[in-house]
Order: C-alpha cells, then structure tokens, then sequence
C-alpha cells in the first residue's frame, strides 16, 4: 500500500520535485462528466463574459478551457457536433499547447506550471513581476503570487485591444476569479462592461459570492453541476485507481482531486487507516506532507467525526473506523482548524506545525477515549497496527 521511500526526517517536509504530482490534466474531452454541460453552455451562451462557477476538482477551468477552445476553433460549425471544439484543427492545437495568439489565460503566478504555462515566465508575457523588483537572476526567492495582480489584468487589456492574430475574436480566461485582489477587479470592471471588438471572457471561480457584485452582474452564470458519482467512479478506475469509491469519497467527490491524491501515492488503504494514525499521534505517517494539506485532511476527520457523534454517516472516511467525541469538543477542534487553515500556506517550521497538529487532534479526542476506551481496547487488539512509513508525500 505505502510505495514511496520514507523521507529523510520523520516531519512534514515540502515534497521534493520529483514528488510532484502530474500536470493537472486540462482537456475537457478526456473528462466525460463535462460534456453535457459544455454542449448545453455553448447552446445556451447569451453573454460574452460567462462566470463559470463549480469545485475545481470537478474541472472548472477545463470546463473553461473548452469554452475558449471551441469559441476558436477553426472547423466549420457544421461539422462539429453540439458546437463543441474539433481537437483536430491548428487552433485547437493552439490552445491545447497555451500557444493560441488570441487567447490569454490569466491565472495567479503560483499556478502557472500547474495550468500548462511556463512558470518562469511570470512578468514576461503577461507584465507580472517587473514591479517586484525581486527577479536576482534566475534565483527568484519570493514566494510566487496567489493573487492576480493588477499588472496582470493591465496586460491582458492591453493583448484585448490588440488585433485577433488569427483573425477572429480574443478570448480571456482568468482562473480563479476569487484570486482578483480588489484593485485587478476593479482594473477589469470596464473592459468587461464594454469589451473591445470581440473579446470574450471566462471567469471560473469555486467561490461566485466572494466575488465584487459588479463583476458578477456583468456575466452570465453558468453553475458547474456535481458529477454524478457513479460516471466518476467508473472514470477513476479506468485511471487505474484501485477502490475508486473510497478515494471520491475521501476527495468530496471531486474527480480530478481523487485521482491527483492517487498520482501522489495515496491508496485507499491507506486512506481508511489515517484517522487511526492520527489517534497515535503518528507524526511519520505525514512525513512529506504540505501542510495545507494536512491541516485540510484534518479538516476532513473533524467534519466527519462530528457527523458520527450525532449519528450521521460520514462523508470522507467511509468505512473508516471513526469514533464518536464530544461534540463541543470537536467544534473547538473544527474552529482551530479554520484558523490553521488561513495561515497554512507559511511554510515555516512546518514539523513543529505537524506534531502541534496531531497534538492537538489527540487532545480534541482525549474525552472520546475515554468514554469509548473499553470498546477501543478490544477493537484495537483486534486489528493490525498500521505499517509505520508515511503514507503519502501529498494529498
Ligand atoms: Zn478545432
């Protein structure tokens, strides 16, 4: 189950490189789930600013992939059925490369390598970074950006004013809307109100109510349904995800995220044994971890012990062995982890992070112990320890 080395230090460390998960796969085509919706939005589009909403995980910016790619694609629209982009014709290649002279995708400089563009050209091509003033030759220190800048909603006026390359309309996908600090969403107000020529736009976002009213008045909604989880199951296995049911469970159904924690050496074994090895205060189980990700794995136990506690199923660990608490207990444990949560990204002294953490699951669970120790006990003898590796770099 566990087939990654262990990692040097028994503490969370950032994965290395080599650990990095795949490159998000962005073709809409290979995701069936988002077909119907695809053909529906472009049989239905009245705007030319569309606001996709929908969980990332579920494909938003794929989704808005799509919409850009069959807007641009060049085969008559008499043979390609449902509207939808041919994936044939140079412009879809265009796109599919991130090479399309009239589309820009705007996204905040830490997703760029995730999105398909080259990470270090941030500042080159969409006006980012110069500003900075931080660029020490190739060893850029600062921490990429999780915000789109200003510099970066001017640049993309800028391309927008500009002659389609290829003769047609310009089309600009920001993802995610919500990373628009306010000053970039103000910047874009008025060319989304009054768009030069033929520009279209695609904001896609898995939060439309943290986004300013004004730019949410000025596009046309289109809401990103749940998939169906018995197409997404059969779509993970066919990935090669063993226990796909388990792995969707454990991602909030969101597809994409499932097999992304798969790509990154979690299997469902090890899934279904973590909110154990999170009761032994197991730190060298999340050696390699990110800590977002551990304080969001957290996040999930928390949530579902809650809902055991008042006799609910729960969402994420599903065939888990998940103890009941006290209820006030785990909201105190849920409020702590909220406020982990905002602060997560600070890489620093992230194992002292780590073992706090887990301290703190344990203490949030001292009272279900105690009530549940005799029952424990027996459940306890009754199973296998977990195998002591870590078990996984990266969820
Ligand atoms: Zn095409």
């Amino acid at each position: 189950m566990v087939t990654r080395a262990p990692a040097k230090a028994d503490r969370a460390e950032p994965p290395d490189k080599a650990d990095a998960p795949p490159r998000l796969d962005l073709d809409a085509a290979r995701l069936p789930w988002l077909q119907e919706p695809l053909a529906r939005t472009l049989a239905s589009q009245r705007s030319h600013a569309l606001l996709v909403s929908g969980l990332s995980g579920v494909g938003q910016l794929a989704f808005a992939l799509a919409l850009a790619k069959s807007w641009l694609c060049e085969t008559p629209m008499d043979d390609r059925p449902q509207r939808l982009a041919c994936g044939r014709c140079a412009s879809c290649h265009l796109v599919d490369e991130r090479s399309h002279p009239d589309l820009r995708l705007i996204v905040p400089e830490a997703l760029r390598g995730d999105v398909g563009l080259d990470a270090d050209e941030a500042g080159e091509g969409d006006g980012e970074g110069k500003s900075e003033g931080k660029s020490e030759g190739k060893s850029k220190k600062a921490k990429p950006s999780q915000e789109i800048k200003v510099d970066q909603i001017r640049a993309a006026i800028g391309f927008s004013e500009l002659t389609a390359g290829r003769g047609r309309i310009k089309v600009l996908v920001l993802h995610p809307a919500e990373a628009l600090n306010g000053i970039s969403a103000n910047a874009l107000l008025k060319t989304l109100e009054e768009p030069p020529g033929t520009l279209r736009f695609v904001l896609s976002t898995a939060e439309p109510q943290s986004l300013l009213p004004t730019i949410r008045s000025r596009c046309q909604l289109v809401a990103l349904p749940r998939p169906d989880p018995v197409a997404t199951t059969a779509w993970l296995g066919e990935q090669g995800v063993d226990r796909p049911e388990v792995m969707l469970a454990a991602s909030g159904e969101q597809p994409l995220i499932a097999l992304a924690m798969h790509q990154a050496g979690l299997d469902a074994a090890a899934w279904l044994a973590l909110p154990e090895r999170v009761a032994a205060g197991d730190v060298a189980a999340f050696s390699g971890w990110g800590l977002p990700q551990l304080v969001q794995t957290l996040q999930k136990l928390c949530h579902d012990r809650l809902l055991v506690s008042v006799g609910a199923p729960p969402r994420y660990f599903a065939g888990a062995r998940l103890a009941p608490g006290d209820v006030a207990r785990l909201s105190a444990w849920a409020a702590d982890l909220r406020r982990q949560a905002r602060h997560a990204d600070h890489p620093y002294n992230a194992g002292l992070a780590v073992e706090a953490l887990l301290a703190q699951a344990r203490e949030a669970s001292a009272m279900a112990n105690l009530n549940n120790a005799n029952s424990r006990a027996g459940a306890a003898s009754a199973r296998q320890r977990p195998a002591g590796g870590p078990i996984h770099s990266r969820p």
